[in-house]
């Protein structure tokens, strides 16, 4: 009987399992489940999450989504550290794994400025990878009531946005505007972005380095002018962007981004080392945030993606052909991803 392994219990595993079970699939095939966390976070909920009062329902258990939607699946909680393509082995933190196809799905790992400071106010400096450090946000503004984020992507906007209400939030962007990625080209909706931040009396710095913490404050130096100053700010958030969080495959590492995992419009995975060769991994298929999607040269870093790019591989896994498989067309207007995003946090998008 062939087995598939899907390692990684975010929504992109989620989809998966959930495309599988509706094609029940899962009736002939050994279907094993690894992932270093039993829960999956809904991490778009997550930025109001941290600025509300009350604690709300946030995370959903994996062994209640198994049961729930009835799937036949092993499932083991374990941190993988290896693959290895050719013995088609996995290697965790507590077993060894044999499979027939791989799909990888362990999302990706927020970038970390360097910023100098003490070991002992570390904690007060956050970067969301896992539900547990916006649990530790949510302790640390607690006692704040400056807050300063980093980074004025979608994350950083919307964090600001969220925090405002509540806090004196500064936000720091090294780039000569806010949302410079998500909206280029668009310099009107860009400033719109700005004057709602304007309008929250969110303090906006552009073109700015944050390179030390100390005793409360962040400081920071323009890029252009030089001008040395800095924000006070009792917890710091990194929104500064995401990396592939990814185990060592066949020897290469992936920390720092030299060499990259690659999945073409089918899902099939492959790396480009840091030489730009290419090595071609059989079997692997790549979902969700943890690949590099080539139709937009890019990573797309998004739920939207995470959804589709489950379902698109949960299909094709079963096709030997590639005219049979279903190709995975992403490449979203912004007003798509806008509603996405609304219906997501007014739940109407959800695990259904
Ligand atoms: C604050 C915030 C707001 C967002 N808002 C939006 C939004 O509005 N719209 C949108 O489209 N997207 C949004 N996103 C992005 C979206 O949430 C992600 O793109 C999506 O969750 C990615 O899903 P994933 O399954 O690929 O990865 P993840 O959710 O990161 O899941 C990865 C899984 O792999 C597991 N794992 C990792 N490494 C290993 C290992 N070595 N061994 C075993 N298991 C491992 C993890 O435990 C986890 O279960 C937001 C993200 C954040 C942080």
């Amino acid at each position: 009987m062939e087995k598939i392994v899907l390692i990684g219990a975010g929504y992109a595993g989620f989809k998966f399992m959930e495309e599988l079970k509706r094609q029940n699939k899962d009736k002939n095939t050994e279907i094993l489940w690894l992932s270093k966390e039993n829960f999956m976070t809904k991490k778009w909920l997550m930025d109001s999450y941290i600025v509300k009062d009350k604690d709300e329902k946030v995370i959903v258990q994996v062994r209640d989504f198994i049961k729930e939607k009835g799937i036949n699946v092993h499932w083991i909680e374990d941190e993988i550290e290896t693959v290895d393509t050719q013995k088609k082995e996995i290697t965790g933190k507590k077993g060894k794994y044999n499979y027939n196809k791989l799909i990888i799905a362990t999302g990706s790992k927020a970038k970390l400025p360097r910023i100098e400071c003490a070991e002992s106010v570390k904690e007060k400096i956050t970067a969301f990878n896992s539900f547990y450090d916006f649990k530790k946000v949510k302790e640390n503004l607690k006692d704040s009531k400056n807050v300063a984020i980093i980074g004025a992507g979608p994350i950083g906007f919307e964090m600001s946005v969220n925090l405002s209400k509540k806090f004196n939030v500064s936000l720091i962007e090294f780039e000569l505007d806010i949302m410079l990625a998500l909206l280029t080209g668009k310099p009107l909706y860009r400033k719109i972005t700005g004057k709602i931040l304007d309008l929250r009396n969110v303090h906006v710095y552009t073109l700015t380095r944050a390179y030390k913490f100390e005793q409360n404050k962040l400081f920071c130096d323009n890029i252009e002018t030089k001008e040395n100053f800095y924000v006070p700010s009792e917890t710091i958030v990194f929104a500064a962007g995401v990396k592939q969080n990814l185990p060592v495959i066949d020897g290469y590492a992936f920390e720092t981004e030299k060499n990259i995992l690659i999945c073409n419009d089918f899902g099939e995975a492959w790396i480009r080392d840091e030489n730009g060769r290419r090595k071609i991994l059989n079997d692997v298929c790549a979902i969700g945030d943890s690949c590099y999607y080539l139709n937009i040269g890019n990573y797309p870093a998004s739920a939207m993606f995470a959804e589709r790019s489950g379902k698109n591989v949960a299909r094709n896994i079963f096709q030997s052909k590639c005219k049979n498989k279903k190709r995975l067309d992403f490449n979203p207007s912004l007003y798509s991803k806008f509603l996405d995003m609304i219906l997501r946090r007014l739940r109407l998008i959800s695990l259904k």
